[in-house]
């Protein structure tokens, strides 16, 4: 079974000024430990599509199934306990909350799951660790620097154990090279076995995936497989040079 398998999708807008087809009879399914770039020109449905797959909107008709479940068949309860249940989201400005520590803001999402203090705690900074930012657990957002609160981001996705983790211009806020340290971290927990659903306008971005999905006026124009780079040897190009 695949995690994701969705058919005929399709997400449509009804505006005072006509209808807009955002996303138009989508169907793909997506494997586990899989690693997917979604592609494709500002408007082309590429968000509305994240939405769907993350949970965060239903469609206007098709199917979805996430994990086994039929998404569509749920309430906005149900919706919301399989999205904190499944499925990671890390954005574009990583929506870290600015008052309280790094620690405390990876614990957030096992509040909501119901997880007391001793468990939260330890979980939390297990997931720190996992993004190599175990020391810096009690600063602020603001006490980090711009690669550094992406990863906490990242961890905070991964507190859960989802099965997807979905990332939304993940590095468009990053310089270049911070840039490839965050993708070089997606691939490593790639090789661990989380799926990972990348959105990015970057080519440069989208060769780090082993799966390669554009869309187009709210189609799938293409979906092929790539040898992806290995964003290691960038990184270890650099100190050699
Ligand atoms: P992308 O993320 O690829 O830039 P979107 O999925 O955001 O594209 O948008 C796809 C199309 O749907 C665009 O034409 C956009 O204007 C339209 N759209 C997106 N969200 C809404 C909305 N909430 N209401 C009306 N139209 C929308
Ligand atoms: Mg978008």
């Amino acid at each position: 079974m695949s995690l994701i398998e969705t058919h005929d999708l399709r997400r449509v807008y009804e505006l005072d000024s006509g209808r807009v087809v955002a996303l138009d009879h989508a169907s793909l399914s997506i494997e586990k430990s899989d690693f997917i770039a979604v592609m494709g020109p500002s408007g082309s449905g590429k968000s509305t599509f994240m939405n769907l797959i993350g949970c965060l909107d239903k469609p206007t008709s098709g199917h979805y199934r996430l994990a086994g479940t039929a998404v569509e068949s749920l309430d906005a309860n149900g919706l919301a306990r399989l999205r904190n249940r499944e499925i990671g989201f890390v954005f574009q400005q990583f929506n870290l909350l600015p008052r309280i520590d790094a620690l405390s803001n990876v614990e957030l999402p096992m509040i909501y799951a119901g997880f007391d203090k001793k468990t939260r705690r330890d979980r939390a900074l297990h997931a720190l660790g996992r993004v190599g930012l175990a020391e810096r657990a009690h600063h602020r957002p603001m006490q980090l620097s711009g690669g550094q609160q992406q990863r906490v981001a990242i961890a905070r996705a991964l507190v859960n154990s989802p099965s997807l983790l979905l990332a939304d211009e993940p590095t468009g806020a990053l310089d270049s090279r911070t840039a490839i340290e965050i993708l070089a971290l997606f691939q490593e927990l790639n090789r661990e076995g989380v799926t990972i659903v990348l959105v990015t306008h970057d080519a440069d971005v989208g060769r780090h995936a082993r799966r390669l999905i554009r869309f187009k006026d709210g189609k799938i124009l293409d979906d092929h497989r790539q040898t992806p780079l290995d964003a290691r040897d960038l990184l270890s190009a650099e100190v050699a040079a």
